[in-house]
């Protein structure tokens, strides 16, 4: 499905006085070598149900996902200047594409869905290829964006619910950010965000962009990060995925002492009535490591039997 001759994004940005707003984290990539390296990791198909690009900007990536032959994207984009392009773009291709104007943060997913002509309820579980969520994310929203799907994973919600495989998601992070998605145990950067993330997808380190590739350049390098909802789940719903969150703000906190001296002050801090089970969790996690020293399994783990056990962690 090659798309009709359009004008270059270069000239694009240039005909439309587009200067990249610093508050939206506008960096753009111009080099369409690099788009299609991104769109190639996420293996897109005529039989992929829905795309949906978050931050499409003037639209170089967008193409790139649009010379695939999947049948339908949808683009969020806030900047109300991109329009023009896009709608060109919307038009030029039959509206394989569709434009959502607004906050990504903000957009509900039966709205994303409704833009693509699906419906959530008819949609939901169909055995069908996964859904692709993808972008060069604004480092301004990039870790709120993520947590906020990260959330919806455990009870497949929203885009996550419409394939039975979940939504499979290729994004663009600052280096720093994805390092600390994809750390491994005991290693520096292991921290909160590594153990959310792994908790409910298989995080994968794609390739390192430079900072160099985009326009303006920022400070730091990037990541293409991939991230695909595990097949064999680690928690079973969102309440559970909640206590994990709670769990792990409460050691990482400390994350200098150990495991069993943190449990200690998490037991004087939950009612009489819980102290044994809170002192159980020494069945599951190694008291004499630190916090970054224990694995993903063993944190849901814990965060079962403390949301079994009806426990709330401050
Ligand atoms: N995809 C383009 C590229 O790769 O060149 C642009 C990427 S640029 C890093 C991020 C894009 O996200 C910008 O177009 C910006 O306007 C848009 N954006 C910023 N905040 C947004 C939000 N809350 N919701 C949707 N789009 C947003």
């Amino acid at each position: 499905m090659s798309l009709p001759k359009l004008p270059a994004i270069r000239e694009l940005v240039k005909l439309f006085g587009l200067s990249a707003k610093s508050q939206l984290g506008q960096n753009f990539i111009l080099d369409k070598n690099i788009t299609d390296k991104i769109v190639r990791t996420a293996s897109l198909a005529a039989d992929t149900p829905l795309v949906v690009e978050v931050g499409p900007g003037p639209g170089l990536l967008t193409r790139s996902i649009l010379d695939t032959p999947v049948p339908n994207v949808v683009v969020i984009e806030k900047d109300p200047r991109f329009q023009p392009t896009l709608t060109q773009l919307a038009e030029a291709t039959q509206h394989r594409v569709k434009v959502l104007q607004g906050d990504a943060l903000r957009t509900p997913h039966a709205a994303i869905l409704e833009k693509a002509g699906m419906d959530l309820t008819t949609a939901r579980d169909l055995p069908i290829p996964s859904v692709h969520i993808m972008g060069n994310l604004p480092f301004n929203i990039a870790t709120p964006l993520l947590l906020q799907w990260l959330h919806m994973i455990p009870e497949a919600q929203g885009l996550f619910g419409v394939s039975n495989k979940g939504a499979i998601m290729t994004l663009m992070f600052q280096k720093e950010v994805g390092d600390r998605m994809a750390a491994p145990v005991s290693s520096h950067e292991r921290g909160r965000l590594a153990v959310m993330t792994q908790s409910v997808c298989d995080v994968e380190k794609v390739y390192k962009v430079p900072s160099t590739v985009f326009v303006p350049k920022p400070k730091v390098d990037a990541s293409v990060i991939q991230m695909t909802p595990k097949k064999v789940k680690l928690l079973d719903d969102a309440a559970t995925y909640k206590t994990l969150e709670n769990l792990l703000r409460f050691y990482f906190t400390k994350k200098r002492k150990t495991v069993g001296h943190i449990t200690k002050r998490l037991i004087k801090e939950v009612g009489s009535e819980h102290q044994e089970s809170v002192a159980a969790l020494e069945d599951i996690l190694d008291f004499q490591a630190r916090p970054s020293d224990i694995d993903t399994p063993a944190y849901c783990q814990a965060a079962k039997h403390l949301h079994h056990h009806g426990i709330f962690i401050p």
